[in-house]
């Protein structure tokens, strides 16, 4: 899932600062299962905001809606018929979702009340990890399932460091060193040999150095004039 957290109220309060009306919409998918912008997210949030601009002896209306995905068009259509009657759009979503919206509705300024961290998994109850960072050349197959692109904080491609210890990543001592988790996986699978291998270097034009990414499925292409 895309593993998202909120802003702190006081950057989400400065944001919303000229703003007297302002729709809160949530996303119910990757960020309502990461409890970071979901239903109950917005309705906190928006209570926050409300009750905020009265300490400050001033008044904001916040209204609250949550969509299944905001990185759809399709799920934000509905929101077109209201959605001017605002000053301001709070979007919890992750950073797809906000640019949806913004691509949508371009009169509307509309702000990110979370940041974006990465692709991850629950890897216990409270706590989200790294797992993928879309390098674009899955290597998955020959690393044992474990991603040296997003978890060796070197991004080593052949092996440790030499600076880990017990298991330990040597930049971050809560961190597994992943090249040991390579290494005791493979033995486990009886594929060290594999290992030995010289691959070739890493090709990272499908990564995000190559520039902006886009897939084009001409199979699920409509033809022009055409709409889904
Ligand atoms: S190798 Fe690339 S695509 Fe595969 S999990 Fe790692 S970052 Fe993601
Ligand atoms: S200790 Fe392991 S995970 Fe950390 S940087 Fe070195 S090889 Fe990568």
């Amino acid at each position: 899932m895309i593993v998202a957290e909120q802003k702190s109220l006081d950057e989400i309060k400065a944001m919303l600062k000229d703003a007297k009306k302002v729709l809160a919409v949530g996303c119910g998918t990757c960020v309502t299962v990461c409890f970071a912008g979901g239903r109950n997210e917005v309705g906190v949030l928006s209570s926050s905001l409300r009750m905020a601009r009265e300490v400050d002896g001033d008044s904001l209306t916040v209204d609250e809606v949550t969509v299944q995905r905001q990185c759809e068009t399709e799920y934000i259509d509905g929101l077109a018929d209201d959605v001017e009657s605002y000053d301001a759009v709070l979007s919890l979503g992750c950073g797809v979702g906000v640019q949806s919206l913004a691509e949508r509705f371009p009169a509307m300024r509309i702000f990110p009340a979370l940041n974006t961290k990465f692709m991850g998994y629950p890897s216990e109850h409270g706590v989200w990890e790294e797992r993928c960072q879309g390098c674009g050349n899955c290597i998955l197959h020959l690393t044992g399932g474990i991603c040296p692109v997003s978890r060796c904080s070197k991004q080593l491609f052949n092996g440790p460091c030499g600076g880990s210890q017990a298991g330990i990543c040597e930049v971050d001592p809560d961190t597994s060193c992943a090249w040991q988790l390579i290494w005791e996986r493979l033995g486990e699978q009886g594929l060290i040999e594999q290992l030995m291998e010289v691959e070739p270097p890493k090709d990272w034009s499908t990564s995000r150095d190559g520039g902006h990414r886009r897939i084009v499925r001409d199979d699920l292409r409509l033809p022009d004039g055409e709409e889904g």
